[in-house]
C-alpha cells in the first residue's frame, strides 16, 4: 500500500513546498511537468522556491498528453536524473508526470491546480495512446501540495467535473460489492467506506460548490484525496470506478468532443442507480443543484451516443464484474433507462 507522505491543502500553500522537501531531504535536481497555463500561474514560483533550498531544477512543458509525451518525459529523466519529479497542472500533467516517473524509478509529487478528477491524488493514471481507455497502476504521489488560491483560477467547468467523479462512487462501490458477492472478488470495507464517505460529503456541501466559494474547494479537494487513497489501500480503482466510468469510457471512444470526465461518470452514476433500483434521482438532484450536466444534451452528445455507450460500456472492461456484465442490457433497455431518468428526451 502506497500513501503520500505530506498532504498540504488550503490557501496560499504552494511556498510549502520548500519545507516539504526539507523534510522528505530532498536535495540534487528535480523535474517539473507542466502545461504552459499551470507553469505561468504556478510552475515558474515552485522551480524558484526549488532553486532557493540549493535544487537544480529543469522544466519540461508537455501540452498535450500521450503516450508520445510520456516517453519524451522519461527520455528527460534519463538524461537529467532528478531526484524528484514534480506534476503542476492538471489531471493529464500529473497523470504524464506519475506514469513517467513510476516507469523510471523516480518519486513525484503532485501540485494540482485544477480538480476536474481523482487523479492528483490516486496511484493510477491515464494517458491515451496506451493500450488501455481507462487508468493503469502506477504510484503514489509522495506528496500533494494543493493551493486553493491558485485552484480559484480554473475554469469552474473543472470543480463541477471533480464533483461528478466523487459522486459517481456511490455506483462505484455497489458495484465492487456485487462482484465481491457473485464472483468472490476481494473486497475492502475501509476502501470502500472511504470513497463512499467522500461521495456523501459532496452530495452534504452541494451548496458549499460556488464560484468563489474557498471552503467547497476545500471538501471537494479533501473528497477527491480520500479517493485517491481509497484507491491506494484497496491496491485498484474498484472503490472509485465502476460501470458509470465504463459509460465515461465508452463515450470517449464513440464521440468527439463530448464532455469532461467527471461530467460523463456523473450522467453513468444516473443511469447506474436506476439500474440497481437505488436512489438516482437524488443524485440527478445533486448534479443539478451543482450544475453539473444531467442530459445528453448537456454533456454535448446525441440522444444515441448516450445509448450507445450505454450498451457498449461493458466491453470497455470485460474482465471487471459490474451490473451491467450481469445485466447485459440490450439496446432497447438502454434506451429506456435514459430515457426514465431523463438523460434523453
Ligand atoms: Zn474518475
Amino acid at each position: 500500500m502506497q500513501l503520500p507522505r505530506e498532504v498540504i491543502v488550503g490557501r496560499g500553500t504552494l511556498p510549502r513546498i520548500k519545507e516539504v522537501v526539507h523534510r522528505l531531504n530532498l536535495s540534487g535536481s528535480a523535474l517539473i511537468i507542466a502545461g504552459s497555463t499551470s507553469c505561468e500561474i504556478a510552475g515558474k514560483q515552485v522551480q524558484d522556491m526549488l532553486e532557493q533550498t540549493g535544487i537544480i531544477v529543469d522544466t519540461l512543458i508537455v501540452d498535450a498528453v500521450t503516450s508520445k509525451d510520456v516517453f519524451m518525459v522519461e527520455e528527460r529523466i534519463k538524461a537529467w536524473r532528478p531526484r524528484i519529479l514534480l506534476g503542476i497542472g492538471g489531471g493529464t500533467k500529473i497523470d504524464a508526470a506519475k506514469i513517467s516517473s513510476f516507469r523510471q524509478g523516480v518519486p513525484f509529487i503532485s501540485i494540482p491546480t485544477t480538480l476536474s478528477h481523482d487523479g492528483i491524488a490516486s496511484p493510477l493514471a491515464s494517458v491515451k495512446g496506451f493500450d488501455k481507455p481507462y487508468s493503469i497502476m502506477a504510484q503514489a504521489p509522495l506528496a500533494i501540495i494543493a493551493d486553493t488560491d491558485i485552484i480559484s483560477q480554473a475554469p469552474w467547468r473543472s470543480v463541477i467535473s471533480g464533483c461528478g467523479d466523487v459522486i459517481a462512487k456511490f455506483t462505484a462501490v455497489r458495484d465492487w460489492r456485487l462482484a465481491h458477492e457473485e464472483r468472490s472478488e476481494y473486497y475492502g470495507e475501509y476502501a470502500a467506506s472511504l470513497a463512499l464517505m467522500s461521495a456523501k460529503l459532496v452530495i452534504q456541501n452541494a451548496d458549499l460548490f460556488k464560484p468563489g466559494n474557498e471552503e467547497g474547494l476545500r471538501v471537494l479537494l479533501e473528497a477527491l484525496i480520500s479517493c485517491g487513497v481509497a484507491m491506494s489501500i484497496a491496491g485498484s480503482s474498484r472503490p472509485c470506478s465502476g460501470s458509470e466510468h465504463m459509460f465515461s469510457h465508452a463515450l470517449d471512444m464513440i464521440n468527439c468532443p463530448h464532455g469532461m470526465h467527471g461530467e460523463q461518470c456523473g450522467v453513468g452514476s444516473v443511469l447506474i442507480a436506476y439500474l440497481y433500483k437505488l436512489n438516482w434521482q437524488r443524485i440527478k438532484d445533486t448534479l443539478k443543484r451543482i450544475g453539473a450536466p444531467t442530459t445528453a444534451n448537456e454533456l454535448g452528445v446525441t440522444d444515441e451516443n448516450v445509448i450507445d455507450a450505454l450498451e457498449k460500456a461493458s466491453n470497455v472492461r470485460p474482465e471487471r464484474y459490474t451490473i451491467l456484465h450481469k445485466m447485459r442490457p440490450d439496446r432497447e433497455t438502454c434506451e429506456k433507462v435514459a430515457r426514465a431518468t431523463g438523460v434523453i428526451r
